[in-house]
Parts: structure tokens; sequence; C-alpha cells
């Protein structure tokens, strides 16, 4: 069990000797010191011993094995002895909505509840236009105050077709589009590209080839990451030859091929699986039945899940979810699979879609992950340091190393030997700032 932080005169006033080398440039404002925990940084392998993190401003400047020489009076101390510091979860696929049935909904109030949990960085694949420019000022204010936040401003389908969007109707228009985006200051494009024959007996249109292939274009021209909803076997790999960068679904159609495996590892595509999202179609009854017992500090709201139990599956367009039942299996192996190939996995829920509740929906998808046969090592490295290189922000942060945001998480338990002690969380620290 950790203990809580004070100011180091109060640990000197108590006779405790406190000794951990401070770097000469270190100056003595906004200085954390995070001492004794067992440190865990999934991207590299020097670590795994108790140790001192010191922070200043934000961020780590250095991290050392043991303790050695005074801190200033001024830093706050910050005991973790017997616990364990790991960098925050990313939850990479997060529409930053309650998961309520419920449309609408504050998504800075979502943000700052998904520290709570334990997710410092995160993803919304397809921010709607109407309220991106809100929310990028909102997170821009006070980088402690929420994870650190990428935004995809709309997303991309067709006439017909699933989610609501931009629907150029040729390659050039579609161009024009993606070139506003990044006017607009978006981190990446969202195509839809998906029938959606996995959940409904009535498939929806798919965007013309031409049209998707002109935007991952026109995206890698204005360096603009390009996500893609597509989770049809067939479908996904004509945007890996248009040399799409990430799979923000996994597939569930059909086992992965090795033509799959061989277009994924040309582009390094990233992917992930939503596993949380797809499984909420077991039903809301039996799905909420797993949040509870899931959900070790009951911070659950009964309401809620209530209202949950009454609901019934699908919708009269989505009336197929039994196929999607029968294919979670393989939902989870295309994860073993693509795993063990090398490419770049992380996790992301599809958080906002109704069952798929912000914060503890990130830490189950870590478990399930583990269930689909993951390492415990292996799923936090896809939780922090992958996620960290696929944003192109390697050393920035998901890592303790010396220089990186300081966007920890103090555990009372082992997070290697089971990835859900990641529900035991002590502290969040977010750029420096120590959230209870
Ligand atoms: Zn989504």
């Amino acid at each position: 069990m950790v203990k809580g932080f004070s100011c180091l005169a109060n640990l000197i006033l108590c006779g405790i000797i406190f000794c951990v080398a401070i770097p000469v440039h270190a100056q003595t404002g906004n200085l954390l010191v995070i001492r004794g925990g067992t440190l865990i940084d999934p991207g590299r392998d020097d670590l795994g011993v108790p140790g001192t993190i010191i922070v200043q401003n934000g961020l780590i400047i250095a991290v050392q094995p043991g303790d050695n020489s005074p801190a200033p009076p001024s830093a706050q101390v910050l005991d973790a002895s017997g616990g364990y510091v790991m960098p925050g979860i990313a939850d990479m696929h997060n529409h930053l909505r309650s998961g309520m049935f419920k449309p609408g909904g504050n998504p800075a109030a979502v943000l700052s509840s998904l520290l709570d949990w334990g997710v410092t960085a995160t993803l919304d694949p397809g921010v709607p236009v109407d309220e991106f420019d809100q929310l990028r000022n909102e997170v821009s204010r006070d980088r402690s105050a929420y994870p650190r936040t990428f935004l995809v401003r709309g997303v991309f389908t067709t006439d017909g077709g699933w989610g609501k969007g931009y629907t150029p109707e040729t390659p050039d228009e579609a161009r024009a589009i993606v070139r506003e985006i990044k006017a607009a200051g978006s981190d990446g494009v969202k195509l839809m590209y998906d029938d959606m024959r996995w959940a409904t007996t009535r498939p929806f249109a798919v965007m013309d080839r031409e049209i998707a292939i002109a935007i991952i274009d026109e995206a890698h021209k204005q360096e603009l990451m390009s996500f893609a909803h597509a989770p049809i076997l067939e479908l996904a790999k004509h945007l890996l030859e248009a040399g799409v960068d990430c799979l923000v679904h996994g597939i569930i159609s059909e086992p992965v091929d090795a033509e799959f495996i061989d277009l994924m590892k040309r582009g390094n595509t990233c992917y992930i699986s939503t596993l949380t999202m797809f499984q909420t179609n077991v039903g809301y009854d039996k799905w909420v039945d797993r949040l509870e017992k899931f959900d070790l500090n009951k911070r659950l709201n009964p309401a809620a899940m209530e209202i949950f139990r009454k609901a019934p599956s699908g919708t009269s367009r989505l009336d197929n979810t039994a196929w999607t039942v029968a294919r979670l299996p393989v939902l989870r192996l295309n994860l073993f699979t693509v795993y063990g190939a090398g490419i770049p996995v992380l996790i992301g829920t599809d958080t906002g879609i109704p069952g798929v509740l912000p914060g503890i929906s990130a830490q189950l998808e870590l478990v399930m992950h583990q269930e689909a046969g993951l390492d415990p090592i292996d799923v936090l490295r896809a939780a922090t340091t992958t996620a960290a290189s696929v944003f192109n922000r390697k050393g920035v942060f998901g890592t303790l190393r010396e220089g990186a945001q300081a966007d920890l998480l103090v555990l009372d338990a082992d997070p290697r030997l089971d990835v859900g002690n990641v529900r035991r969380i002590h502290h969040v620290i977010r750029a420096g700032r120590v959230h209870k």
C-alpha cells in the first residue's frame, strides 16, 4: 500500500531522512519528488526496481534507482513506497461521450473524468465539426486538467453510409476537404469504410474506393495521420493498399490472412481492437454484469446500470448482433495474430458507444487484451510507449524517461503480474499535477 504525499519539511520533522540526487540544473520551483515506488517503464528493461522520479514544471527531469541526496525543502514529496509507478494509459479510440444512450453531453467533462481512471492520453477520431474548435481550445487551456488529447475533425463517409460526416462525391472534392481539416488544426482524418454487415442484415453503402485513396493520399501530403473504421477484412485491405496509417477497430469478419499481415507490416499500420465495444453486443444485461464485477472501487452509477439492464440490445437497423457475438473469438484471435507479427497494437475502446463507459472501459480493454493471450507487459507497452511512437511522440509521453511529460500512475499492486491491477490506482499525475 502506498502512502500519501507531504512536504519534505514534514518528513524531516518526522525524522525520516530523505535523500535523492537532484540534478544541478533543477530549480526549486514546481518540484515534485516521487519516491520509493517500483518503477515500471514498459519501453525499457533497465528499471523494475524501487526508485525516485523528480518532476519539474510537469516534466520528468531525473529517474534514479534508490535515493541519495537531499531534495529542496520546497519540493512536494509523494511517498510511493510499496507501490508501483508507471506511465499513464493511452486510450486511442474515445469519443468523449458518456456511453449512455443520450447523444451529446460535455466532452470536456468526460475528458477530465478519464484521468480518475488512469487515462492520461487519448484520441477522439471523429469530433463533430461544430464542436471541434471549442474542444481544441478547452484542452489547450490547461494541459494538467485533461489527458493529452488528439482530435480528428469530423469523419468521411458516403451517402447512405455508416456515420454522419463529410460525403465528397469526387476525389478532388475529398482532397479539398482534407486540406480544410488540416487548416482547422486536426490531428488526422478518419474514414468510415464499412458496410456494417457484422451488425446488420441490411448493409450500408461503402465509400467509393477512389475517394478513399484520395483522402489517404492527400492526408499524407498534408502530414496528417489517416485513421479507418474498417473491421471487414476485404475492405480493410483496400485501405491498407492505399497506405492508411491506423485501423481503429479490430478485424471481426474472419481470421486475418498473410496478405493482410504483409500489408500491415509494409505500412507499419497500427491496430486498435476495441474489444470492449464489440463485446457490448452480448447484450446489455450480461455486459453490465461484467462491468459491475470489474468495478473494484464501486464507482459506477447504479442508476445508470439499471438503465442498461432494461435496455434492449441492438436496434431495428443493427439487427444482426448475434453474428458479431459468434465472431468475438475471431476478433481476439486476430489481435493475438497481429501482435505476434510485430504490428503496433494500441489500446482503444470506442468509448461513447452505449455501454462503453469512460475510463473503466480503458481498464477493461487492457484486461481483455490479456485474455486474448498477450502478456501483461505487452499490454502495458500497447497502452504507453507504442501509443507514443505511433503518434510520433516517442519519449514525450508513455515513458519514465527524462524529458518526458510526467503523466504517471501510482498503483498499489503490480500490473506486470496482472494488468487488471491498473484498477488499484493510488494517484494519477498529469503533467506533474497530482490528482487524487
Ligand atoms: Zn469510434
